[in-house]
């Protein structure tokens, strides 16, 4: 079987409220890339991509000199020919390379007629457990409801999320305001869901004193991990020393290169696997497959997804046998998906395996023609931009935080 043909195709899908974060804002939407790989035997697997609310549709097309006429069923040379380390030192393809691994393996399921979970070793789970991921959110600009920002707010829409879909795990993304507003934001939480879990992601934007300190403040809290409060291995091993709790990354462990460092002097207890950042499904099998020997826990790590990235973390988070937290997934927050079916239903807190050959997903074509149109409209965004603080630029450590009691709503386009 040989590859003929890849399409990229850039679309935009709103979430209900503009999701606030330590290092910007995504805009009332999210910018994916979707990829489709074509081959000889006609099947056609399905990629994502996005990050930065840009457009990657001239990337993928810059691709097809490589591709076309690579076997997909070459997934290891696959690496070396799109991700080759020195080359990549010039034009990192890590992200690109795992939304061709994507539809390489959707091929090979369909071809086989098995599930990606079955290519990866078999399912040792169904359903994947997710957290809740609550955010600050700014109002919806349109219709002026679903902001979050006081503590009644918070606890409302974790109360409502619970309700909604059966999270008993729920986590915080924080690095937004002033780190003793946040502090008793995450208190309200767990005193409001008592008996639920809890984690709390600043996104590394503290000084390392300020991570020791929030870390003491919320031992009596059932948390799942501490995530990220600092940047770079050096300062979360100081942290880890300073507060018995685990720590968890997706920043700073997220190559093979930073794992081999993190086993050799450990910085941090939970690795969270991100599907994109670590270059594929395969990668992070592997990875956690590094992380089991090495007694370190993982999790699922959520950059952002539509219905074909969620896929691969449903099957990522299927074969893994030492998946000991909730999953993380922005999903809910989207109000809608490109795939057929419309969006993939939680229940009890937790997202079906789907069971179709390859990644079991398909693309509604009306609805990738209508958010690609929306694209087409609206643009793209700044990730690391806050639409209503135009002079700030986030730091690390941060001093410069939002006003909790700031109520203004942004005029950006929706
Ligand atoms: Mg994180």
């Amino acid at each position: 079987m040989k590859i003929t043909d890849i399409r990229a195709t850039t679309v935009t899908v709103p979430i209900e409220a503009p999701l606030r974060h330590a290092n910007g804002c995504h805009w009332g939407r999210f910018v994916r890339t979707i990829v489709e790989v074509e081959t000889d035997e006609g099947l056609i697997g399905l990629g994502e991509m996005g990050g930065g609310g840009e457009s990657a549709e001239a990337a993928f097309r810059a691709l097809k000199s490589y591709l076309v006429g690579h076997d997909p069923a070459r997934l290891e040379e696959l690496r070396f020919l799109i991700a080759n380390p020195t080359a990549s030192l010039y034009n990192n393809r890590a992200l690109m390379l795992a939304a061709i691994e994507f539809a390489c393996l959707d091929i090979l399921g369909q071809k086989w007629g098995v599930s990606v979970s079955e290519i990866l070793g078999g399912r040792l789970r169904e359903r994947v457990p997710f957290a809740s991921y609550l955010f600050f959110r700014y109002a919806n600009p349109h219709d002026g409801k679903g902001e979050v920002r006081t503590i009644e707010q918070l606890v409302e829409s974790a109360q409502t999320l619970k309700e909604r879909y059966g999270f008993t795990s729920h986590k915080l993304k924080g690095g937004v305001f002033p780190p003793k507003y946040e502090l008793e934001c995450y208190r309200a939480l767990a005193e409001a869901l008592e008996g639920d879990r809890f984690r709390f992601d600043p996104n590394v934007v503290w000084a390392t004193e300020t991570a020791i300190w929030f870390g003491n403040e919320i031992r009596k809290i059932r948390n799942d991990y501490l995530e990220d409060p600092v940047f770079g291995l050096t300062g979360m091993r100081h942290v880890r020393e300073k507060v018995r709790m685990p720590l968890a990354t997706n920043t700073v462990v997220v190559n093979f290169e930073q794992l081999a460092a993190n086993v050799l002097n450990r910085a941090v207890d939970v690795v969270l696997l991100d599907t994109t950042f670590w270059g594929g499904i395969r990668p992070c099998v592997k990875a956690a497959g590094v992380c089991e020997t090495f007694q370190l826990d993982v999790a699922v790590h959520s950059s952002g997804e539509l219905g074909i990235q969620l896929a691969t973390m449903l099957h990522l988070g299927a074969v893994i046998p030492n998946l000991s937290f909730a999953a993380d997934a922005h999903y809910h927050h989207l109000t809608d998906d490109i795939i057929e079916g419309g969006k993939l239903k939680y229940e009890q807190g937790a997202i079906a395996v789907p069971s179709g050959p390859g990644l079991g997903v398909k693309l509604d074509h009306d609805k990738v023609g209508a958010y690609r149109d929306l694209y087409r409209r609206l643009g793209s965004y700044a990730y690391d931009r806050d639409p209503l603080r135009p002079g700030w630029t986030p730091m690390i450590p941060n001093d410069r935080w939002a006003d909790p009691m700031d109520a203004r709503v942004p005029k950006i386009p929706y």
